[in-house]
């Protein structure tokens, strides 16, 4: 037998995977690492998904999950065309990339003309969501990671002009809006002049929207080129069944539909989408409640000397007072608190804190007090 190195791809050798947030089991452990939601699903979805729980187990689902997308199609006011649903936003977010992206190996000996020079890249800002570099790293596309403003607001298109490092000729762009982790939002005007200046695909993942001001949907459906994801984990309360899509042009979604799985998303995560949308308000008032825990907890660390930024997402960027931020992580998971630190240099200064109830927020602040004591 071979060597089991030379059984594996060189590229997956030098390979760096997605680094999830921690799922540990500590008892009363106050998870605020993944921005998980802390309110459970509706009722009616969790009654929904026990009711399916029987001998049908053993059929395969819809292959389209055509019944979510009709009804997603109601919501979005657009055609069942314009959606195609993933296992969880990631898998549709990894879709773009081998439908859109040439890796670039094969587009060194491509004839086929393509509309931009960047044919073989994947473009994000950075710091920004740190799955985008993986989908393109195991897809062996090329990245280009543009940094965002030291307040971590995006340049104009004006002065991504400017600034050159920018490339408005890529085959995918990424971005994240609001974004993670910074927690900002940004203009749906200002990213439709982005929009407009891009040749490729641009991808818009509104993983968190429902916590903002704003929302691009419309951009999805009025340029052929802008795609926009949505995902059910965040502010639906359903990470744990994987249920995420994209809105757009018929012909993007018809080709991303060729390269999924036949029966991508799962069955039970299909019924438990289809009864959220059956219960959004339910859903409201959770957002009202996170919002408002956010503002609450945003002020309480500010007074105990933390710079929190603006955030328009469930989760906020705070950079800690007295303590280097890993510090910080290790004192706050001493006293059975999780939050996020990122080593990456632009923001290893900063925690990363998932907003949960009004009691978990509150039991961090006297942690916080405990700790500068
Ligand atoms: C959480 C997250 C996702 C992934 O969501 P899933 O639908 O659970 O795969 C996508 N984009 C961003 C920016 C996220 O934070």
């Amino acid at each position: 037998m071979a060597s089991r190195n030379s059984l594996i791809r060189p590229l997956v050798h030098k390979l760096h995977a997605y680094v999830p947030g921690e799922q540990p089991k500590i008892k009363d452990l106050i998870k605020l690492n993944t921005n998980e939601n802390p309110y459970p699903p509706s009722p009616k979805v969790l009654a929904a998904v026990k009711a399916a729980v029987d001998g049908r187990l053993r059929l395969y689902p819809n292959p389209t999950a055509e019944n979510l997308r009709a009804k997603l199609a109601k919501l979005h006011r657009c055609s069942p065309d314009n959606i195609i649903i993933g296992n969880g936003s990631d898998e549709v977010l990894a879709l773009a990339v081998r439908t859109f992206v040439e890796p670039v190996a094969a587009d060194v000996n491509r004839r086929t003309p393509r509309a931009f020079t960047g044919a073989a890249t994947v473009q994000y800002c950075t710091p920004s969501y740190s799955l985008y570099p993986v989908l393109a790293e195991t897809h062996g596309a090329a990245t280009n990671a543009v940094v965002l403003n030291p307040d971590f607001t995006m340049p104009s298109v004006a002065e991504l002009k400017r600034g050159k490092q920018w490339d408005f000729n890529v085959a995918l762009t990424f971005v994240t809006t609001p974004n993670a982790p910074g927690g900002r939002g940004y203009a749906t005007s200002d990213l439709e002049k982005l929009c407009r200046a891009q040749k490729g695909v641009i991808v818009l993942d509104e993983a968190y929207v429902d916590f903002a001001r704003e929302n691009a949907l419309k951009l999805a459906l009025k340029h052929p080129h802008v795609l926009v994801a949505r995902t059910f984990s965040k502010a639906y309360s359903l990470c744990f069944q994987r249920v995420g899509y994209f809105v757009g042009h018929p012909e993007l979604i018809a080709a991303l539909h060729k390269m999924r799985d036949s029966y991508n998303v799962n069955g039970l995560g299909q019924i438990a989408a289809e009864a959220t949308l059956g219960d959004l308000g339910f859903y409201r008032a959770n957002f009202r409640a996170i919002i408002a825990t956010r503002k609450q907890l945003s002020r309480d660390l500010t007074k105990l000397g933390f710079r929190v930024l603006p955030s328009e997402t469930n989760f906020i960027l705070a950079q800690p007072p007295l303590f280097p931020a890993k510090e910080w992580l290790q004192k706050l998971r001493d006293r059975k608190i999780l939050v996020r630190w990122f080593s990456a240099p632009e923001v290893s200064s900063y925690l990363r804190i998932t907003i949960g109830t009004p009691a978990e927020a509150a039991a961090l602040v006297k942690a916080v007090e405990n700790i500068l004591r």
